[in-house]
């Protein structure tokens, strides 16, 4: 009992994959006018790093995620 309660605390649905993940990271925000939208989780690996190699992830999570790698997502270098 009290572990179904800690589970769907902890865990958040990967967006990527769509299993719930207790190790998710936050990928994206997703604005909706006014006040708060909605947040997309995905698990840490490998989905979060699927998740900022896309055209559409912002660019705070290719920070985090592509500058560690060395650039993997092999398009726009310089
Ligand atoms: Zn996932």
């Amino acid at each position: 009992m009290q572990d179904l309660v800690g589970l769907s605390r902890s865990r958040k649905l990967c967006c990527e994959c769509g299993e719930w993940s207790a190790d998710a990271v936050l990928v994206q925000v997703i604005e909706s006018g006014s006040g708060p939208g909605g947040l997309l989780y995905a698990c840490r690996a490998p989905c979060a790093v699927i998740c900022a190699g896309r055209h559409c992830a912002p660019d705070w999570l290719r920070a985090q995620y592509l500058d560690d790698s060395g650039g993997q997502a092999g398009e726009a270098t310089p």
